[in-house]
């Protein structure tokens, strides 16, 4: 029992007219249930300061951008050529005003390429999720990995272009119709071009900021 409470049950005895008595417990009632709230509101206090702010910003960063990547290595790659290529910014900006959603991961495509657009996508209401697969394992040169960064961008801005396309099924189809090549595989003079773009842009950037 507090020393509030004491003294007013002290008062309690004193006063020993009903109607007081009654102002009173409800004055301690008030008390306790005070009591009460505050140490509810402390156990639903916030974790602290930094640790939301942090949260908050990772928050917004997945929300803002569309084209995203869980390794380490690949998310400041992307970063570094939305920097240094107008090209790659052009290119990731139409992503980011498209319903597309691109995973950039690494990993192998097999058959020896070195970089890949998965046949693959997976639609969640209105977003159309793409996966970009990037050999990083046998590759240490950052140039070629964001050159590929490009090209195969330039491919999902090509897909995502086309409304019409939903799933695995009429992504391969559209590439057959759209990017045949003699081999098993599908390209376009556009994404060819825009890895080159790319690579050029960065290296001419590498370059004027060694001078
Ligand atoms: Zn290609």
């Amino acid at each position: 029992m507090g020393a509030y409470t004491a003294q007013r049950s002290v008062m309690e005895h004193l006063h020993a007219n009903s109607l007081h008595m009654l102002e009173v417990r409800k004055v301690l009632r008030g008390v306790a249930q005070e009591k009460k709230d505050r140490r509810r509101t402390e156990k639903q206090r916030p974790p602290t300061l930094t640790s939301s702010i942090a949260k908050v910003a990772w928050e917004e960063s997945t929300v803002r951008s569309r084209l995203r990547s869980t390794d380490s290595r690949l998310a400041g790659l992307i970063e570094q050529a939305t920097l240094g290529s107008a090209t790659f910014r052009h290119l990731s900006a139409t992503v980011e005003e498209s319903n597309g959603i691109v995973y950039v991961e690494p990993g192998s495509c097999g058959h020896g390429v070195r970089a890949c657009l998965k046949i693959w996508m997976q639609v969640s209401g209105d977003t159309r999720f793409l996966r970009i697969v990037i050999d990083t394992a046998n590759r240490a040169n950052d140039l070629e990995i964001m050159r590929s960064l490009g090209h195969e961008l330039q491919h999902v801005v090509e897909l995502l272009g086309d409304p019409t396309i939903k799933d695995g099924p009429t992504m391969f189809n559209y590439m057959k119709r759209m990017a045949p090549t003699d081999s098993n595989r599908f390209e376009t003079t556009a994404a060819v071009n825009a890895g080159n773009a790319v690579y050029d842009e960065l290296r001419e950037a590498a370059r004027r900021n060694r001078r």
